[in-house]
């Protein structure tokens, strides 16, 4: 038996037809901040997962007063749950990015934060309350698709005009920038939220592992991560370089320079996932969400053993 074309059951979630797709029809009326019953955004309440998956009672502290207490400093967030946003799960999620929104969650959670995860797929509308905003990379047409789709829709722009805390990586990146060049090979508008603009390199594509010093005023760790990009990133007056490499291509200019950032926005080419091998910069979001210097210590076994073994291997390449 075969079904007839366009059957329900020939319908897959995780990979919305784009043709099926009307920007107009995309309807902010489908989701309401204030009426949307969390539950539609989080089918998979997190803290059993970690705690039947991972019980590492050392690790989470529940006692521990939360952290805008314990510095007594006014925090961003409305209440005691962080509300992390991963945009476009379905178009935006090349080498293993969603991992940032685990590993931001994860840091979270073991400071004893409540965490509100909401994964927005591209026919949903991006809900502008939201504290950390996480954006991945994508091949160039989801890439085109993704971009269009955000500046449709205007939640991420909104929200970041509220301060929202936003970081991208790859395409993620191309796009919160000026203009990328798209899959036809025509300028494609981004969402004008970093003051960058890409073009598309001439020479091999930039793939490999990259190692970086990151902007010392961050205070972050060397960086490690892997790139995979065509594009190339071209940084405006209003934005700082993430970092600068060490090792590997970063915005592929020639002058070093690897991602972008101002204020609560960034944008990097470091895929690893980053936040796996870099939980300092998880932790960098979760202190800006809560308007802190400081966090409580939490453990770094396993990431430090992932470090090590990238940081090794990158510089010493088999
Ligand atoms: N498509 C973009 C490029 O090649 C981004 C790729 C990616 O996100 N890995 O430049």
């Amino acid at each position: 038996m075969s079904y007839p074309s366009g059957h329900p059951q020939q319908y897959n979630p995780q990979q919305p037809a784009p043709q099926q797709y009307n920007p107009q029809q995309a309807a902010p009326q489908q989701y309401n901040p204030q009426q949307a019953a969390p539950q539609q955004y989080n089918p998979q309440p997190a803290p059993q997962q970690y705690s039947q998956q991972q019980p590492a009672p050392q690790q989470y502290e529940p006692q521990q007063p939360a952290p805008q207490q314990q510095h007594g400093r006014s925090s961003r967030m409305s209440d005691s749950n962080l509300r992390l946003v991963w945009v476009y799960p379905d178009l935006l999620s090349t080498y293993g990015d969603r991992g940032n929104a685990l590993v931001v969650e994860r840091r979270a959670r073991q400071r004893g934060l409540g965490v509100q995860r909401i994964d927005v797929r591209s026919d949903q509308a991006v809900p502008t309350s939201g504290d950390i905003y996480l954006i991945g990379g994508g091949e160039d047409r989801p890439q085109r698709l993704a971009a269009e789709r955000l500046r449709n829709d205007s939640g991420l722009v909104r929200a970041a005009e509220n301060g929202a805390i936003i970081f991208a990586v790859c395409a993620g990146y191309q796009i919160l920038g000026r203009e990328f060049i798209n899959d036809l090979g025509e300028r494609e508008a981004g969402l004008g939220l970093l003051d960058v603009w890409t073009t598309r390199g001439e020479g091999a594509r930039c793939v490999g592992d990259v190692l970086a010093e990151v902007d010392p005023r961050l205070g972050l760790p060397q960086l490690t991560g892997f790139e995979n990009h065509q594009g190339v990133t071209h940084l405006g007056q209003g934005v700082s370089p993430f970092a600068n490499v060490q090792v590997g291509r970063g915005n592929g200019t020639g002058d070093g320079t690897e991602g972008a950032w101002r204020d609560t926005v960034f944008g990097t080419y470091l895929h690893g996932p980053v936040m796996a091998r870099n939980p300092a910069v998880a932790d960098m979001l979760i202190k800006l969400a809560l308007d802190v210097n400081a966090l409580p210590p939490a453990d770094t076994t396993w990431y430090d053993a992932l470090r090590a073994e990238r940081i090794a291997a990158t510089r010493q390449p088999a």
